[in-house]
């Protein structure tokens, strides 16, 4: 009989996996299904990004292991485009970590920081997988709760003093998953007194850093003077350049937590497909217009959806930044429940926001990853139940 170690049952539950497999029954049972519940792409690589892929992989010094820490030239493509991008300072060497997309070092940090007995200040609702890494280092979570009339955004006044004392690590992510929500240079600003007062190191998700709407820019976390010394930031190429399947990702800023990323990247991995690490070159230092392209794709389907939503009775507000629209639930459900019956009734996916912590209960979290069509088309069967008469 094989017993797992015991963190591997202090793992928290993918609550997504069963949704996505109850989604896959209705599809082997020929229903037309709208899946708006991952945050999956939908839209393809920019063309000249795959073609230096393709250059790269006819290269055979791509085929050797590349340097532990990765490529140099990456390394300097990515302090290059966040100066351009946020007039932001990195040393290559010291300051920048290329990890295999952004979810491993999400889930690295907290074993590179935390012990049994710390404290980790994680937002709720939040993205699920800073969970993870805090269960496998074995230290407690505190979930910092995101209320709607705070505009999803933690009040570090009401967190208890006796979590503050242990609190060692806090995740942050602006634009947010799920909540689309946005932070201020502000808000950065208050984060990093407060990070300093308490001796808390931050770890701020830019995933969604591209996308804002209405012509605004999201802002880095690394733009606030002193932000380095107490944290860095997470970027991911997933989203702002659609390559989700190709796991490229960094983090940014405070140079002992990037060494002890490294560290241990060291030992689980020799280093990304070098071939991979040149075509992320390729995106950070060709031209930027598929960014501009895809953000007013977005933009595109946020005004489509919402209009007709609101259209329907649903009152909702337009997200400023990210993929996502989260939406309160009518009353008299809970969001799993309601998640079931748009499933069953709608063959439409949605996430219910209790998968992304307590305070995600009353909501639920809708994808922009369908073309405007098909957004029209869920419109169109939420509007068959007529959910708001
Ligand atoms: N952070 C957030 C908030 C996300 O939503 C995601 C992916 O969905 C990631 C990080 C991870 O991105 P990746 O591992 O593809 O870089």
């Amino acid at each position: 009989r094989i017993q797992p170690a015991e963190r591997i049952h202090r793992l928290p539950v993918q609550f997504f996996s069963s949704l996505v497999s109850r989604a896959g029954s209705y599809i082997a049972n020929g229903h037309e299904v709208i899946n708006l519940g991952q945050g999956n792409p939908d839209l393809p690589t920019p063309p000249h990004i795959v073609e230096a892929m393709r250059e790269a992989v006819l290269d055979p010094s791509t085929h050797r292991y590349s340097p532990f820490s990765g490529l140099p030239e990456l390394k300097e493509a990515i302090a290059g485009w966040y100066k351009r991008e946020y007039d932001v300072d990195l040393d290559p060497e010291t300051e920048v970590a290329i990890l295999f997309g952004g979810k491993t070092g999400l889930v690295e940090i907290s074993q590179c920081l935390l012990n049994r007995g710390d404290a980790c200040l994680v937002p709720d609702p939040g993205y699920p997988d800073y969970w993870s890494g805090v269960a496998l280092s074995g230290a407690d979570m505190v979930m910092m709760p995101l209320l709607e009339e705070n505009e999803f955004l933690p009040d570090y006044s009401r967190l208890r003093t006796e979590d503050l004392r242990r609190a060692k690590l806090m995740f942050l992510n602006y634009p947010a998953n799920p909540t689309a929500a946005v932070a201020s240079l502000s808000f950065f600003k208050e984060t990093v007194a407060f990070a300093e007062q308490h001796e808390i190191i931050v770890a701020h998700d830019f995933a969604y850093g591209a996308i804002g709407f209405d012509g605004l820019k999201p802002v880095s976390f690394l733009q606030v003077p002193g932000a380095k010394d107490v944290g860095v930031e997470f970027y991911t190429l997933s989203k702002t350049y659609n390559m989700a399947g190709w796991r490229v990702g960094f983090a940014l800023g405070n140079q002992e937590v990037i060494r002890l990323i490294n560290l241990i990247q060291d030992h689980y991995y020799v280093s990304l497909f070098a071939a991979i690490q040149r075509a992320a070159i390729a995106a950070l230092e060709g031209p930027q217009d598929c960014v501009r392209e895809l953000v007013a794709i977005y933009q595109r389907r946020r005004d489509t959806w919402i209009q007709g939503l609101r259209e329907i009775g649903w009152d909702c507000q337009a997200p400023k930044g990210s993929f996502f629209t989260w939406l309160p639930v009518p009353e008299g459900w809970s969001s799993a429940k309601f998640a079931d019956y748009l499933l069953e009734q709608a063959h439409l996916v949605v996430a219910p926001g209790i998968g992304f912590g307590p305070h995600g209960e009353g909501y639920v979290r809708v994808g922009l990853l369908a073309p405007e069509g098909r957004l029209q088309e869920a419109v169109d069967r939420l509007d068959r139940l007529k959910l708001f008469a």
